[in-house]
């Protein structure tokens, strides 16, 4: 994730609460016969170079650049009654 502010492109009213999702790898064997699982290892979390983000808000999930491109668009102002400031 990179250090900068975000801005949710759908709600416009978020920079502060989100939430960043990351996939896993899990790997298992199966028995050939009956289907059931028997062997599960641990968990593997994905590398991504671009992670998801879902905005707290209203729960838009997009690529963590539409955030940042949006922050950039619409930078917040150093208003201390800006209702976005939390
Ligand atoms: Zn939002």
């Amino acid at each position: 994730m990179q250090d900068k502010p975000y801005f949710c492109p759908n709600c416009r009213s978020n920079r502060v609460k989100f939430s960043v999702i990351s996939s896993f790898s899990q790997r298992f064997l199966k028995d050939a016969l009956s289907g059931s699982v028997q062997e599960v290892t641990e968990p593997q979390q994905i590398q991504e170079t671009e992670p998801m983000i879902q905005c707290l808000v209203c729960s838009f999930t997009g690529n963590e650049m539409r955030f940042i491109k949006q922050a950039e668009r619409e930078p917040r102002m150093m208003t201390p009654t800006d209702p976005s400031y939390m």
